[in-house]
């Protein structure tokens, strides 16, 4: 029959990792007792180790679950060593019974003295040849008088915390010091509360030495306050010192095997239970019966949850089971896939495209700072459409000029800024990826993904933008332009001018509403080029008045004043500063749009589709055909340097730097992290050990089948 308390000890050390219902709760010993009352000395005794945490500051605060594993010794082999072992921690086993003393210390301490008590449990286990198979509940010790630096409520606190582990079924070890009068004993008068029968409550009268033995003797005898389980007596610590290699155990052992040997007409043993061996073979006793009593109950309420947990792992996943590795491993391989589905967007043709596009824009840049800004560019389109003049004979001007344009375009870091604009795709990719799901739930490996993308990213824009910038270097001197290549930059360059003209007329249309009307505009232009006339005529006056003014010793500060009298005409406020600005931008584009048309014309004429000989009259269809070239060898050399690089890289660097950086802790937390994950995690792991305490369960019942004394049914 103990082998059925050692399973019923790790069933319930199951269940209580399954949740803390209490319907699914298998009984323990619950340890009361006041402060200094002996508790400590007794769960000691019972080890037969000093390992709890000593002092007098309250050195309990956390109750601890001490589970004990009576490891049989087998005949003809060493003693089975005895360990601890906290389960909750993972430092594995600790064989000094010094460092569990100083870890229970240390757990205790971590509770930050505002808080005073915490319900959170320790849980610790013991295996020894030396230890019956028992759970028992140590709590802090019920405080008589609150002392200064505690906090008021720590009474109540220390009370509701017992008073919640003392509930059904587990089994109450109530200590009581023989030297205090029980009517004072807290522990008593908690366990009558909710055992006013005392049949769960054993006691435990401690530091039978201090009081005569026949006054101890009366305790036992169980008459004031009767305990259906009884009172065992115990001299839980002795007076004497060790000797040199003893332990403290062994004497406290000695010195209650004197007291009680030296005494033996008082404490007769036929019908008073006395010393701590008594004690742990009555606990071994009471809990096992306890258990055995408790079976029938639980392995109801396990089958029940277990067809609850099953039904709705059906119902729910469709009895699909996953593993952290498998939510890892397919994590992965779907970022993998999205990234390679991504790389279509950076084929060459679209990168072309892409980077055709950002050189558009430098060459309307160009145009617009070399030509269109350009008084003299109107000629341009004149001589464009002149038969006499031959390029060879135009005037050197516009010889420099397309040079100038030219260089101005393959000189403007095209290297970098193609390399830097194929990267930032790249890294928006990157970027959309991590925080989408489910990297969402991923921050730290959605942080680590980016970082390290951007670092491959890094090592490689310094080398493709030098490559690219080197390639691109012939074209800064020379560049040959096929007809054919001729034709398609100058349909190119019209198209860019037809959406240009476009723009600029709805521009104008915008203001032209939001003045109120072309005539509107009209005027509000006409008054603008007055006010410009003018303003030039008074800077022409001012000059001279300067000059005069000089010459006939009158101060600069009189003349100022002078123009600025002249300034107050109630005509400039005719119209709102805002509209004035309106009207400078419409001129702006009426402008834009003047020069533009005429440009169009040119790259219309026969002229300019005569073929690459009219490029100083074309200007726009030469830069175009320049642009798209360097499109061409730009992408070229991007998709060489960075992209088949990135694309090689990034795979791999999922595998070492994501994937095979994870230890196995590392992987259940980065699944649980996903709460979709997380919970089909947990209803699986939950009928994962309910099966198996049923398994259990059922192996017992067989086992209680067995011809043996079967435990009491109601
Ligand atoms: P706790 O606060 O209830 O855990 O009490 P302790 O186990 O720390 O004991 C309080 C004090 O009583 C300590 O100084 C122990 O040495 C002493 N003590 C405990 N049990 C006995 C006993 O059976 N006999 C004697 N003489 N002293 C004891």
């Amino acid at each position: 029959l103990m082998h059925l308390t050692k399973k019923l000890i790790e069933i319930r050390s199951m269940l209580l990792s399954i949740d803390q219902n209490d319907a699914l709760k298998l009984p323990s010993i619950v340890v009361i007792g006041s402060q200094s009352s002996g508790k400590s000395s007794v769960l000691e005794a019972i080890v037969g180790h000093e390992f709890l945490p000593k002092g007098n500051n309250m050195v309990t605060r956390r109750p601890i679950e001490l589970t004990l594993i009576h490891t049989p010794a087998t005949p003809g082999q060493p003693a089975p060593k005895e360990y601890g072992e906290f389960p909750g921690l993972g430092i594995g086993k600790m064989s000094d019974f010094a460092d569990i003393q100083r870890t229970l210390t240390d757990l205790n301490l971590a509770v930050p003295s505002s808080e005073a008590v915490s319900n959170d449990p320790i849980d610790l286990r013991i295996y020894s040849p030396n230890v019956p198979d028992l759970t028992l509940i140590d709590l802090p010790g019920y405080v008589q008088i609150a002392s200064l630096d505690q906090p008021e409520s720590l009474k109540e606190q220390i009370a509701g915390l017992c008073e919640k582990y003392i509930r059904e079924p587990n089994i109450i070890l109530a200590v009581c010091a023989a030297d205090v009068d029980l009517a004072n004993s807290p522990a008593l008068r908690a366990s009558r509360k909710v055992d006013p029968l005392g049949l769960r409550t054993i006691g435990v009268i401690t530091k039978m030495d201090l009081v005569p033995p026949e006054q101890g003797a009366t305790i036992l005898t169980n008459n004031r306050y009767p305990l259906h389980l009884g009172y065992v007596g115990v001299v839980a610590k002795s007076v004497d010192k060790p000797k040199k290699g003893e332990s403290t155990a062994l004497v406290a052992r000695r010195g209650e095997r004197g007291y009680f040997g030296s005494h033996p007409e008082v404490f007769d043993s036929g019908s008073m239970m006395v010393g701590t061996d008594t004690l742990r073979r009555r606990l071994m006793e009471v809990l096992e019966s306890s258990m055995a009593s408790s079976l029938h109950g639980i392995t109801n309420a396990v089958q029940l949850e277990l067809e609850e947990a099953t039904y709705q792992f059906k119902v729910q996943y469709n009895d699909r089971r996953i593993s952290p590795e498998s939510y890892v491993a397919e994590t992965m391989d779907m970022l993998k896939l999205r990234f390679q589905n991504a790389t279509e967007q950076f084929k060459r043709p679209i990168i072309r495209a892409k980077l055709k596009g950002m050189l558009e824009d430098k060459v309307m840049d160009v145009l617009e700072q070399l030509y269109w800004l350009d008084k003299r560019s109107p000629e341009l389109g004149t001589i464009a459409l002149d038969p006499k003049v031959t390029p060879d004979s135009v005037e050197p001007y516009w010889k420099h000029k397309l040079g100038a344009a030219s260089s101005l375009l393959t000189k403007s870091g095209v290297g970098r800024d193609s390399t830097v604009l194929v990267a930032d795709g790249l890294r928006t990719l990157i970027d959309s990826i991590a925080s989408a799901e489910p990297f969402n739930y991923h921050p730290q490996a959605a942080e680590r993904l980016i970082e390290f993308s951007h670092m491959i990213l890094r090592d490689r824009i310094g080398v493709t933008s030098d490559q690219v910038e080197n390639c691109i270097k012939p074209f800064k001197y020379d560049v040959d332009v096929e007809p054919r290549e001729w034709e398609a930059g100058r349909e190119r360059a019209v198209e860019l001018y037809e959406k240009e003209l476009k723009m600029c007329e709805s521009k104008l249309g915008e203001i032209r509403t939001k003045v109120g009307g072309g005539r509107r505009l009209g005027s509000l232009i006409g008054y603008v080029k007055t006010l410009e006339e003018r303003q030039k005529q008074r800077e022409k006056e001012k000059a001279a008045r300067r000059l005069e003014g000089a010459a006939s010793g009158e101060d600069a500060e009189t003349s100022i004043r002078a123009a600025l009298e002249h300034d107050d005409s109630p005509e400039s406020y005719r119209y709102p500063p805002a509209q004035i600005l309106d009207a400078r931008y419409a001129m702006m584009y009426s402008e834009r749009l003047h020069i533009l048309k005429l440009r169009l014309a040119t790259l219309r004429s026969k002229r300019c589709k005569a073929g690459p000989q009219s490029e100083t009259f074309c200007p726009e269809a030469f830069l175009n055909v320049v642009a798209d070239k360097l499109a061409y060898t730009s992408s070229l050399f991007i998709n060489i340097e960075l992209l088949e690089q990135f694309f090689y890289q990034f795979p791999r660097e999922i595998d070492t730097r994501l994937l095979y950086d994870l230890d196995r802790k590392e992987i259940v937390e980065f699944a649980r992290q996903n709460p979709v994950v997380r919970r089909h995690l947990d209803l699986q792991e939950r009928k994962d050990k309910l099966e198996e305490v049923m398994k259990q369960l059922n192996s017992l019942s067989t086992l209680r089948a067995d011809p043996q004394p079967k435990p009491r049914r109601q």
